[in-house]
């Protein structure tokens, strides 16, 4: 047996947030598939609402494998899996192709049909919205990842989990990840008024946090209000480009600009944490700001095991 089966024999499944922007995603790409993937699997299935970020992440697992379904609307055709010729030497190893996306041109179990081929050849197929196609292909991914507010990496066997599983979390907690990564664009539009620019993202359950080296001189509170406002406003928020979002007509900077609720108005129960932390080994200043959290923010519970459990999640789109 091959070292990646001995080293994840008993692994269950693990449970990451999902990161804010673009350049985190892809780090968190490359380190899932160094620590989790194999390379003898050969099914590997990913579930999660458009906008959590699939198509990034597989960017980071797997560099150079030309995507099918480009968000931008370059599409690879016709596609690839649904033409395999073993005969000649440059055959791909790996396949890509995105459920959803291809039922618009082909009968589910087509698709699954070829991707038995792909698998029996043994190729490499990477499936996005892999619940869609689990019950027409009759097997589960060797590697299965779910991205909601949360990243979920399991390697299923015949005691599951089904996909169906992952989906039923993943939807459910990416309402939540939507209005954090906004409430976070809003602070830091407000940090920009306040000529605060430089500052680091990090994630927390239910929220965010900004770090910086150099404490800032500004009033959380004041902050806070500012944000509210912006809330209260129910400001449209739109896709501008890969890097940039509207926020009502102002253009702001974002990295991940799929990941955003319609409207301001649109995140709940937003709240700052009055004082600054501090980092405790790098001694940074950071700033806590939460979502959909009515009661008051108790530092030690955000990330507490209680809620890592995926029962009642509360659901929101
Ligand atoms: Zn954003």
């Amino acid at each position: 047996m091959s070292y990646s089966d001995r080293m994840q024999r008993n692994h269950l499944y693990s449970v990451l947030l999902s990161p804010r922007g673009a350049p985190r995603m892809v780090d968190q790409g490359t380190q899932i598939a160094q620590q989790y993937l194999s390379p003898f699997d050969r099914l590997i299935g990913l579930i999660g609402d458009s906008g959590s970020g699939k198509s990034i992440l597989l960017k980071g697992m797997f560099p150079g494998l030309e995507l099918t379904n480009d968000d931008e609307g370059v599409n690879v055709r016709p596609l690839p899996i649904m033409h395999q010729d073993d005969t000649g030497f440059f055959t791909p190893h790996t396949y890509h192709l995105d459920i959803r996306f291809e039922m618009a041109f082909y009968q589910p179990h087509e698709l699954a049909d070829a991707i038995r081929l792909a698998d029996e050849r043994g190729k490499r197929v990477v499936i996005e919205h892999f619940d869609l196609i689990y019950p027409y292909l009759g097997m589960n991914a060797h590697l299965l990842i779910g991205i909601g507010e949360e990243i979920i990496v399991t390697r299923p066997s015949v005691f599951g989990p089904e996909p169906d599983d992952i989906k039923e979390v993943v939807f459910a907690s990416i309402g939540n990840r939507r209005m954090a990564h906004t409430a976070d664009d809003l602070v830091e539009y407000c940090l920009i008024d306040r000529r605060v620019y430089h500052f680091d993202h990090y994630d927390v359950r239910n929220g965010f946090i900004l770090s910086f080296h150099e404490k800032p001189q500004i009033d959380l509170r004041e902050l806070e209000a500012d944000v509210k406002k912006l809330i209260a406003q129910d400001l449209p928020i739109s896709y501008l480009d890969n890097t940039h979002i509207l926020i009502g007509d102002q253009r702001h900077y974002c990295t991940g600009p799929r990941m955003h609720v319609s409207s301001t108005g649109e995140i709940k129960d937003f709240q700052l944490y009055h004082e600054f932390l501090t980092h405790r080994i790098t001694r940074d200043s950071q700033i806590l700001g939460v979502v959909n959290m009515p009661e008051e923010i108790v530092l030690s519970e955000l990330n507490s095991l209680k809620l890592m459990s995926f029962a009642g999640s509360e659901s929101s789109k």
